[in-house]
C-alpha cells in the first residue's frame, strides 16, 4: 500500500549520471528552509534542483540549512556550489567526513586491502581512473563548511521535529530522519521498494575492513521495529509496509547466501576476487562495476563466516576463503 500523502515538503528528482537514475532530494520550504541530498555536480543537477525550488518560490540562496543522509557522491556532489550560493549549514555524520573531504584519500587508503583482496592491478588502476573521471561531476567540499549531525539531533522539517538515527552499513556514516509522530522517515539508501540497497566495503585508518553486512542488517531491523508505515527513499518510490519490505530485502539476501557457498563448494579455496568473478561474472565486461560487486561478496563471505559455515586464511599478502 503506496502512502503518498505523509510526504511533508515536496520531492525534488535530480538527474545523476549512475546507473540507478534519478536521486530525489527533499525540500522543507518552511523556515529553516532545509534540503535533504542535492545531487551531482552538474549543469543538469543544477538546473532540475534550481526548478524544484521554484516550484515553492526559491532559489539556491535561500537555503539554510543541507542535510546530507551519507557521503556518496549522487548525494552530495554539489553540495558546495549550494554552500557557496547560499552560506547554508551542512550537516553530515562526522564517519563520512573524509570520504566527502578527501575522496581520493579515502578510496586510495584502500588499495593494500583490495590487493590483499586477489585483485589485480588492471582492476585496481580502473577502480582508481573512476574516481577520477568522476572528478566531472563531484566537487569536494572543504571541510569547513561541515557540521556533525548524529544520532539523537533533531531537524525541523515543515514545523514538525525529526529525530536523526543513524542506520550505518550502505555507508558508515548513513542517517535517516524519522517522524515518529507520523510514522514515516527518509531512509536515503538504506531500503527500496524494489531492489536491495548495497552494503559497500569500509576500510578503517587501521586497515582493517568493518562489517558493513551486518551493520546493513541491524539497520534495517531496527526500521523495522520502529514500527513505521512508510518510508521515502533516495532513489526510487516511497513504499509502505516497512517490515514487509525489511522482511523481503532480507529473503533476497538469504538466497544470494546460499548461491555464494555452492559456489565456494565448487572453487574450493578462493581469494574475494575469484569468488566475486565466479559470483557475479558481468564484472569481467565491466570493470567498473568491481567495487560494488566486491563489496557485495565480502557481504555473503561475512555472512557465512560468522555462521561457521566457511572461513577465511590470512596469509599476511593474501586472503582465501573455503568450506569450514
Ligand atoms: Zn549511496
Ligand atoms: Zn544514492
Amino acid at each position: 500500500m503506496e502512502k503518498k500523502g505523509l510526504l511533508k515538503g515536496i520531492r525534488i528528482p535530480v538527474p545523476t549520471p549512475y546507473p540507478i537514475g534519478d536521486i530525489y532530494c527533499y525540500l522543507s520550504y518552511q523556515p529553516p528552509v532545509t534540503l535533504l541530498d542535492v545531487g551531482v555536480n552538474t549543469p543538469k543537477a543544477w538546473d532540475a534542483l534550481t526548478r524544484g525550488l521554484a516550484e515553492v518560490g526559491l532559489t539556491p540562496k535561500d537555503i539554510e540549512v543541507v542535510v546530507l543522509s551519507h557521503g556518496h557522491a549522487d548525494h552530495y556532489g554539489q553540495v558546495y556550489r549550494v554552500y557557496r550560493e547560499s552560506g547554508c549549514r551542512v550537516l553530515l555524520h562526522p564517519s563520512d567526513f573524509s570520504k566527502v573531504c578527501d575522496r581520493f584519500g579515502y578510496y586510495s587508503a584502500m588499495v593494500p586491502y583490495l590487493k590483499r583482496a586477489g585483485l589485480p592491478d588492471g582492476f585496481i588502476k580502473v577502480f582508481l581512473d573512476v574516481m577520477d573521471e568522476e572528478t566531472a561531476f563531484i566537487e569536494d567540499p572543504p571541510k569547513g563548511i561541515l557540521s556533525p549531525i548524529e544520532e539523537g539531533d533533531t531537524i525541523l522539517w515543515m514545523g514538525q521535529e525529526l529525530q536523526v538515527i543513524h542506520l550505518p552499513g550502505h555507508c558508515l556514516g548513513h542517517i535517516g530522519l524519522v517522524n515518529l509522530e507520523e510514522q514515516w522517515a527518509f531512509t536515503g539508501d538504506v531500503i527500496f521498494s524494489s531492489m536491495t540497497a548495497d552494503p559497500i566495503i569500509h576500510i578503517e585508518p587501521n586497515g582493517e575492513r568493518l562489517r558493513a553486512m551486518h551493520q546493513h542488517l541491524r539497520s534495517l531491523e531496527r526500521l523495522k521495529e520502529m514500527g513505521l508505515e512508510v518510508f521515502f527513499p533516495s532513489h526510487k518510490e516511497e513504499w509502505g509496509m516497512v517490515a514487509a519490505s525489511v522482511d523481503a530485502t532480507k529473503r533476497r539476501i538469504a538466497y544470494k547466501e546460499k548461491m555464494m557457498l555452492e559456489l565456494i563448494k565448487e572453487l574450493g579455496r578462493a581469494t574475494p576476487f575469484e569468488i566475486m568473478l565466479a559470483f557475479i561474472p558481468e564484472v569481467k565486461e565491466n570493470h567498473n562495476f568491481c567495487f560494488v560487486a566486491l563489496s557485495d561478496t565480502f557481504g555473503r563471505l561475512d555472512l557465512l563466516e560468522e555462521k561457521g559455515l566457511i572461513k577465511c586464511e590470512d596469509t599476511g599478502e593474501l586472503l582465501y576463503y573455503s568450506l569450514s
